[in-house]
């Protein structure tokens, strides 16, 4: 009889452990949402498929690339986004040479921060300091400062550095001035990013039929009352049809979900509440015209602006929707009512984005834990949590919200894929510890 591994979450990394695990284990994967796919489901809307916020595929992780497109048809497409600033905008990421030339003074600060710098250095403690350390006051005043808010709703003081060394591809003004004098921006952005023709739930959807063709299941709208443990070991779970008992247990949900479930200790349940997420509203517009822009995405870092970026599904693919209209994804993590939606439309007129007269329709999708949120001192709190679950000998907590790691889908892929590796092979608690510090490395590469 095969061995049983219960995953917990159907988002990618749940999903795409199921797919190499199920060939050879008996899987069940428990999902309490009503579709499968997390953060990166897709879902049809009358003519149109729509992601959850623009999902683009790109990897610099070996292999991951080659794995993929064994599981989905992907199309090439070269990669086009702005930045708007004062009323202009500016290529993303943003070229010295763009900003001498529409924006003067600033270059001219910017040089000077550079000089000032060498002076006085603030130690690296926070978001700010090692944004301002690397980049100067007047870059960071301009396209990181109130971005941080408007993305993570947090004081860019309080969040930990953790968050920019993982967020800002870019190392500071030395990769800014290599890219203008050597066109060299290959740690600073790629040229270009991969998509399925059908949107990003083709892939999740293909995956799904591989795993139901090995005989895995998935159970959505699931809701799970208690997960025991016995001798540092997951026996079993409880469910709303009953109990299943299991070999392994992986688990993709955020953390201070899962320790509840299993009833951990007052400190545990503390730290997990500590670990801060940011919910984040997508708006819908549906417009009466074939295309909006020629951008994939633009970002609108300025505070005056309510919403944060703006994406259109048809510069992903043209597949995903009819030839005479397209579709833009608004994303704001400001409370929406019909007072705000109106004052994005003013909003999305002057940016020239759009005409009110455009609108067809627009509705709106929100996902409570879009972005796990780096405030200083949650590296404590993670490790509380991570060193009291790690205990369990058949236990492996992994992917975005599992491991608290702000990450891309290509990494909840090869985290997947390693997750699944361990089980497969037997692998030791000590090669774990070392393959989770290999998942903390991981960058995004914008
Ligand atoms: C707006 C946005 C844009 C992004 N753009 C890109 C991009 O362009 N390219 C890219 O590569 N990545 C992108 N990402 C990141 C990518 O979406 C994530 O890295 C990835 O989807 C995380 O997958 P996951 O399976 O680890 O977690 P999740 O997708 O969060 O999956 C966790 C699953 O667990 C389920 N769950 C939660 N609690 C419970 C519970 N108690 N019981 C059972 N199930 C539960 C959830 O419903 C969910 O299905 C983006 C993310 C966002 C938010």
């Amino acid at each position: 009889m095969k061995k049983k591994v219960v995953i917990l979450g159907a988002g990618i990394t749940g999903l795409v452990s199921a797919y190499y695990l199920s060939e050879d284990y008996d899987v069940v994967v428990i999902e309490k949402g009503k579709s499968v796919g997390g953060s990166a489901a897709g879902f049809k809307y009358k003519d149109f498929i729509m992601d959850y916020g623009p999902h683009k595929i790109y990897s610099e992780l070996p292999g991951i690339m080659d794995e993929i497109e064994k599981v989905v048809e992907l199309n090439k497409i070269k990669k086009k986004n702005s930045i708007y600033l004062e009323g202009n905008y500016f290529e993303f990421p943003l070229k010295i040479q763009q900003i001498m030339k529409k924006m003067p003074s600033k270059a001219f600060k910017a040089g000077w921060d550079m000089f000032a710098k060498s002076i006085s250095k603030k130690p690296d403690d926070s978001y700010e300091n090692y944004l301002i350390n690397r980049f100067g006051k007047t870059m960071y005043n301009l396209s990181f400062r109130d971005y941080a808010e408007k993305v993570w709703g947090s004081n860019p003081k309080e969040l930990d550095k953790e968050l920019a060394k993982r967020r800002v591809a870019i190392t500071g003004m030395l990769d800014l001035i290599k890219g203008i004098l050597f066109k060299d921006t290959k740690n600073i952005s790629a040229d270009y990013f991969y998509y399925p023709p059908k949107g990003i739930k083709q892939l999740i959807d293909n995956i799904v039929d591989k795993i139901k063709k090995n005989g895995g299941r998935i159970l959505t709208n699931e809701n799970i009352s208690e997960i025991k443990i016995e001798n540092n070991m997951v026996k079993d779970i409880k469910i709303k049809n009953g109990i299943i008992k299991m070999d392994y247990m992986i688990s993709t949900i955020p953390l201070d979900e899962f320790v509840k479930y299993i009833n951990a200790d007052e400190e545990v349940l503390d730290a997990a509440s500590k670990l801060r997420y940011q919910k984040l509203n997508i708006l819908y517009f549906i417009l009466n015209k074939p295309r909006a822009m020629e951008d994939s995405w633009r970002f609108y870092p300025e505070k005056k602006l309510i919403f944060q970026r703006v994406s259109e599904m048809k510069s992903f693919s043209q597949d995903v929707g009819p030839e005479d209209k397209t579709v833009l994804m608004v994303e704001t993590i400001k409370d929406v009512n019909k007072e705000l939606v109106k004052k994005i439309i003013e909003q999305l007129e002057e940016v020239g984005l759009i005409k009110e007269n455009e609108i067809e329709e627009y509705f709106l999708k929100s996902y409570d834990k879009s972005y796990p949120v780096y405030t200083k001192g949650f590296k404590e709190h993670l490790s509380k949590i991570l060193e009291y679950i790690e205990k369990y000998e058949n236990f492996y907590s992994t992917g975005r919200p599992g491991l608290f790691n702000y990450n891309n889908m290509d990494q909840c892929w090869d985290m997947a894929m390693k997750t699944a590796e361990h089980i497969k092979e037997d692998k030791s608690r000590e090669d774990w510890q070392e393959t989770k510090t290999y998942f903390d490395k991981y960058r995004i590469v914008d």
